[in-house]
């Protein structure tokens, strides 16, 4: 791809904006040698008015999402593409966040503007566990691992009955709990199912890879290693 489209599609400015950008010598290679549009140059040698150029499409990001933040374009508010640098709004492809989580649920989000990624991820041939620690309204009745393991579980208007989950008893109050499907507010309408209330919920995990060492908000690039251990 000609430099000045690859660098436009990293939503540094339109294809004029970015062939202004070269002839005003803002373009440059990590020693500062004024590059040129038709150069021939590896993406990791050029920089942008002395800062590396954005990464290449097909990333993939985690994120800490917040409390109070939105992971859709469409809903009021903040929304969690605001947290990013506002050019990667301007990305093309765009970034999308990999499922949902809710205004209201913080943790491990994923982003990304690999769309075969994204579906490899969601697939439910994947079978990705993604791990919740949920704090309850009330104490546990006592059969809610027997019954999310057990297969039979159907949430209010649904018409099949839940994939099997696992749940571990951190506190009477205060669980892990595993799934492997991703079904509209799925946590909060299982404990819903066995008359509890959700109060705080948050994804500590997807796969393997695990949210720890992210503070609320923060967000990085993640390594194929680290992809590896979604899967
Ligand atoms: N389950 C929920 O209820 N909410 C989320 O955000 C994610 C899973």
């Amino acid at each position: 791809m000609r430099l000045v489209k690859l660098i436009a599609n990293l939503g540094y400015g339109s294809r004029r904006e970015v062939a202004w950008m070269f002839r005003e010598g803002r373009i440059t290679d990590p020693e500062g040698e004024v590059l040129y549009a038709d150069d021939k140059v590896e993406h990791a040698r050029i920089h942008i008015d002395g800062e590396p150029l954005d990464p290449p499409g097909g990333m993939l990001l985690m994120m800490h999402k917040p409390l109070g933040v939105t992971c859709s374009r469409k809903d009021p508010g903040r929304v969690v593409y605001d947290l990013l640098p506002p050019r990667y709004r301007l990305r093309s492809p765009p970034l999308s966040t990999v499922g949902r989580l809710d205004r209201d649920t913080s943790g491990l989000l994923l982003i990304t503007d690999d769309g075969a990624l994204l579906h490899r991820i969601i697939s439910p041939r994947a079978n990705i566990t993604k791990a919740y620690e949920a704090t309850l309204a009330q104490d546990l009745r006592g059969d809610e691992q027997t019954l999310f393991a057990s297969g039979t579980l159907m949430l209010e208007s649904e018409t099949t009955p839940l994939l099997p989950a696992k749940l571990e008893v951190l506190g009477s109050r205060h669980v892990r709990l595993s799934i492997t499907e991703g079904r509209y507010h799925q946590v909060r309408r299982m404990f819903a199912a066995t008359g509890n209330h959700v109060q705080t919920l948050q994804r500590a995990a997807i796969g393997q890879l695990q949210l720890a060492g992210l503070q609320p908000g923060d967000w990085r690039q993640l390594g194929t290693d680290e992809i590896a251990r979604i899967f």
